[in-house]
Parts: structure tokens; sequence; C-alpha cells
């Protein structure tokens, strides 16, 4: 999912062969793992800390589910890319304290149903990590947004604007000669499928299929 920097607190056994064979082939991850004696000092340097619950605890706190912490992830990493952002989890038997989570500026709690509401710890860091992974390729997405994606990753270039403007003057002329237009009475005719075809992001080929369209037409009448 993306995810690279693991710290782990006082692992019960570490290196272990156990958690090399499970890592199925990422045990890079495990190899770069970072070993502390305290949570404490595992977010040290992180600027946002996220702690995963699946109880409510005694003293309310911000919690999130994971959308919604991905989003505060996503508007952090805005702010700025470089930020430290940590997500805690705790014991696979009795999670975090309450201590622990006091360390936390939000609390995560994946929705579940109320009899079976804590996960496997493999399985939460999954669901979170996921939803990490799908709010880190929205930013990607937006980054490009610029560039349009259409026009980026495609199997033809975009068309340009003067090819563009061609194209709705062909619009125009066949749709005067079919009368479908009333240069008299012209309406939002025009603006409305500049608008439609603006939209569609056309590429060069889509452009000639149109156009090729229009001349067929108009061949037709000139018959
Ligand atoms: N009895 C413990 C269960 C620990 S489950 C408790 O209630 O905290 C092991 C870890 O998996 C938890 O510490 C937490 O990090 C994560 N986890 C399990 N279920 C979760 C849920 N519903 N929401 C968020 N995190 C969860």
């Amino acid at each position: 999912m993306g995810l690279s920097n693991l710290v782990l607190v006082e692992p019960k056994s570490f290196p272990s062969d156990e958690a090399s064979a499970r890592a199925a082939g990422a045990d890079d991850l495990l190899t770069s793992a970072i070993v502390v004696s305290s949570l404490q000092e595992a977010v040290a340097d992180c600027e946002l800390v996220f702690g995963t619950s699946a109880r409510e605890r005694h003293i309310p706190w911000p919690i999130l589910d994971p959308r919604e912490m991905s989003g505060v992830v996503q508007q952090a990493k805005k702010a700025d890319d470089e930020k430290t952002i940590a997500v805690v989890f705790g014991r696979e038997d009795r999670g975090l304290t309450n201590e622990e989570l006091h360390l936390c500026q939000h609390h995560v709690c994946i929705p579940s149903v109320q009899e079976f509401s804590s996960l496997n710890i493999a399985a939460a860091v999954q669901v979170i990590a996921y939803e990490l992974r799908v709010a880190f390729l929205k930013m990607e997405d937006l980054k490009s947004l610029d560039a349009p994606k259409w026009g980026t990753s495609w199997d033809a270039p975009l068309a340009t604007q003067q090819e563009l403007e061609l194209m709705f003057e062909h619009f125009e002329s066949t749709m005067t000669k079919t009368e479908f237009l009333d240069p008299d009475n012209p309406r939002q005719l025009m603006t409305r499928l500049r608008r439609l075809l603006m939209r569609a992001l056309p590429d060069k080929i889509e452009v000639n299929i149109l156009r090729g369209m229009l001349t067929s037409i108009s061949k037709k009448i000139d018959k």
C-alpha cells in the first residue's frame, strides 16, 4: 500500500524468521524497521499521530473512521508534503493502553458490528493502509490536474485549441445547412455544444471522427 516506515515498540521477538516469512516479499520493510523502547520515542518526531482502537474509551476523544482519517492526512499533506504522520496500532491481545492512546491527537476506529468490534491487527492495518492509499492516489490525481489525465496517458494526443475551434465552426456551418441552427435565432446552441465537447477533452482522432460525420451530412445535402 506504499507505506514504508515501520517502527516497532519493544517487539517480543525481532528480527524473526516467522515475521520475514509472513512478510511475503515485503521483508525490506522489516529490515529497515526501527526498534524503540517506548511509544513516546516512536512518535517523538511526528507532527500528526493517529491511534487506532476498537473501543470507545472513558474520556471522549476525537474519533475518526479510516476515511475521515485519510481526509485529515490529505489536508495535512497538502499544507506540508513533508509532514511526518504516524498511525499507531496496538498489541494483538490487548490493544493500546489509555496512556498510549493519549499520545495520539486523533483516535481512529474502524466501524464494525459491536459483537466483533475488535479486528485482528493485520486486518485493521490493511483497512487503514488501503484508505491512505486511496487518499494518496487522489492527491496524485489532483497534482496532475493541470495536465489532464486523459491527455497524458491516452492513445491519441488531445486536440489543440485551434482544432477545436475549426470543429465548432464546422458544426456551426453544417447545422446551419441542415437548418437545425437558425443564424437569426441561434439561442445557446453553440455555447452548449462547446461546453459539452470541451468537457469531454476530445483527442485528435475523436475530433476527426466528428468532423467526418459533419462532412458526410454535408455531402448528402449537396447531392
Ligand atoms: N482488545 C483490544 C483488541 C486489540 S486488536 C482492544 O480493544 O483494543 C489489535 C489492534 O488492532 C488494536 O490495538 C488496533 O490497533 C487494531 N484494531 C482492531 N480492531 C480495530 C478497529 N475496529 N478499529 C481500529 N483499530 C482496530
